[in-house]
């Protein structure tokens, strides 16, 4: 047994000697009360423990036991529909045990024990099976079918699998001729990302149902977008929307450092959501993870790599999921905090040099990719969306700047467009993704052949709007030729009836991409037909005159099905009315 006593604590890190035999990121046990803790320095027999709870009333010449291992979490049927602490403790379990106030060195299991799942073999005595293969399946809630599959490191022959039955997470489901035994659930080391196959080509879109995120900044199933935003610039609502809405098999939302009430808001409203698509509780495919800023810092890192561990778990099952994490800059910031304590050279602005590595290497668990085992049809995916909040929405931040580099989209939040509560406030000239040409396709395919054109035109459009505005403010609206103040028009259009989208509407929360590219096209059919008409010499003011306009503002709102059946009527309409203006 490895086990020292404490020589120094500050803060979340205490150094404890007399641990010879220590490995990097081992788990320790702190103190009488056996706080838990993970080894992140070895010098002689001392080893620096960065502590997941709260340090005070810990003394020098108190115990320390190595557990020996990685942090683990535990996977298997139950993970959905949990609500963890960043160690994986279920937090209504351990409320039970501790009250409101987690007790510190609260050991819970993280899978309910006693609780039986129905289980159906699909693999059979005498085959050979290795990591990843399937030995059977069981129901979690109504609309996920969990796969009990072969751990990662294990392979041989059948020599035993359980008959369909009625099985806690501990029975053995199958057993190896060399006598492994493969149980219902399995563990994994949280700091390492579980192995696939092979990675695949991020083709297929993350879609979201917000229209300037679908439309103008799309992501790929297995890619990964970071939101940067000051206070209240609607990150949190952005997660909570893409954890209701997004097109995916499961969400693993992971609050990290927030206050408590927002998480709170996500722990009360959750539970009692349903899930669009199927009518089914929301939390039938969801796992939460809370770890929230009263609680200690070091378990912020912890929280992050719990969601990926899980989030990969149910990418191998062949699921597409995604992990939101709310928000990074609070790991961010716990890192700094630690290595402060470590003393080590900081890097800019206090955060560790190895910040950057840090971020690519977390984000480097997101991806499309073949599962692990022999079938090769089992296509699972982890997208990552990670809110980043930089101190006063200054973007220039080291935190933003790294998960910039590491990040494939950037959907920046703007403080004046909040102020203006131009809701999503998704900054349309800062944003962008590196997805475009890997989803046009799809979208050219599945929504429209001329989707990329419209997206192209709305854009420059806006783009358009931006130069002509330095105009305004320097000369006025009347200085413009009537072929610009349509432009300014239509953009405003584009603006408030496209791109705005409040999340809280019925009907808007999301909208289909179907729909989003009709009113796009609605938008852009009238721009078409007034500039023509302009150039026949109608005055502008006549076509505004024209009742359109108002119908495009009323189209978001109005039921998808309903929309996307009167919007092409109306783009007719459009062209055939303003084009019977007569000039006079
Ligand atoms: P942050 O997490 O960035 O601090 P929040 O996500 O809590 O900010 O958003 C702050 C407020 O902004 C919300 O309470 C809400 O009123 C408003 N808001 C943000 N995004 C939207 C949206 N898409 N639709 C409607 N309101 C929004
Ligand atoms: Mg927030």
């Amino acid at each position: 047994m490895i086990a020292g006593t404490i020589s120094k604590i500050t803060g979340p890190v205490a150094v404890a000697s007399g641990m010879i035999g220590s490995k990097m990121y081992d788990i320790v046990r702190v103190g009488h009360e056996g706080l838990m803790g993970e080894i992140i320095r070895l010098e002689g027999d001392r080893s620096t423990v960065q502590v997941y709870e709260d340090t005070s009333g810990l003394k020098v010449g108190d115990p320390v036991e190595s557990t020996e291992g990685p942090l683990l979490v535990e996977l298997g049927p139950g993970l959905l529909s949990s609500i963890y602490d960043g160690v994986q403790r279920p937090l209504p379990v351990i409320a039970a045990q501790s009250g409101d106030y987690i007790q510190r060195g609260t050991v819970a299991s993280a899978l309910d024990r006693e609780r039986l799942w129905d289980f159906t073999p699909v693999a059979t005595v005498g085959q050979e099976v290795v990591g990843g293969d399937v030995i059977g399946t069981t129901p979690e809630g109504q609309t996920i079918l969990h796969k009990v599959m072969v751990p990662p490191n294990v392979k041989g022959r059948l020599k035993k699998v359980a008959p369909a039955g009625q099985y806690t997470v501990d029975t053995t489901v199958a057993t190896l001729e060399d006598g492994t035994e493969i149980k219902m659930s399995q563990w994994w080391p949280v700091r390492q990302g579980r192995p696939y196959t092979r990675k695949l080509d991020p083709t297929h879109p993350f879609t979201t149902g917000m229209r300037i995120l679908d439309t103008f900044f799309p992501i790929a199933l297995g890619g990964n977008a970071i939101i940067p935003g000051g206070f209240g610039t609607g990150k949190t609502v952005t997660q909570q929307s893409l954890a209701k809405w997004a097109d995916v098999d499961i969400i693993v939302y992971v609050g990290c450092g927030e206050r408590g009430n927002e998480m709170t808001e996500v722990l009360v409203e959750f539970p009692e959501l349903e899930d669009p698509r199927t009518g089914a509780p929301l939390m039938d495919r969801t796992v939460l993870v809370a770890n929230t800023s009263n609680m200690p810092v070091a378990a912020r890192e912890a929280s992050i790599y719990v969601g990926a561990t899980l989030a990969e778990f149910y990418r191998d099952m062949g699921y597409n999921v995604a992990m939101m994490a709310d928000s990074t800059s609070r790991w961010g910031e716990a890192l700094r905090e630690v290595s402060g304590r470590l003393e080590e050279m900081p890097g800019e602005e206090g955060y560790p040099a190895y910040l950057a590595t840090r971020l690519a290497a977390f984000y480097e668990r997101s991806g499309r990719v073949q599962a692990l085992g022999a079938d090769e049809d089992r296509v699972g995916s982890v997208t990552m969306v990670g809110a980043v909040s930089p101190a006063g929405g200054d973007m220039s931040e080291p935190m933003t700047q790294n998960s910039l580099r590491v990040s494939g989209a950037f959907w920046a939040l703007d403080t004046s467009l909040a102020q203006r509560r131009h809701f999503p406030a998704i900054s349309w000239t800062k944003s962008y993704t590196l997805f475009l040409g890997q989803v046009r396709t799809w979208y050219e395919e599945n929504v429209a052949g001329d989707w990329h054109e419209l997206r192209d035109q709305a854009m420059s459009i806006l783009q358009k709007e931006t130069e002509l505005q330095e105009i305004v403010q320097l000369v006025g609206p009347d200085a413009l030729p009537e072929s610009e103040k349509i432009v300014l028009e239509v953009a405003r259009m584009l603006r408030e009836d496209f791109l705005q989208q409040f999340a809280f509407d019925e009907v808007d929360a999301y909208c289909p991409p179907k729909k989003q590219y009709l009113i796009l096209k609605a938008i852009l059919s009238f721009h078409e037909a007034a500039v023509s008409a302009l150039n026949r010499g109608v005055s502008l003011r006549q076509i505004l005159e024209m009742p359109f306009k108002d119908e495009i503002g009323t189209m978001k709102t109005t039921p998808h099905e309903e929309a996307m059946e009167a919007i092409p009527v109306f783009c007719t309409k459009v062209a055939e009315g303003i084009a019977g203006i007569e000039v006079y």
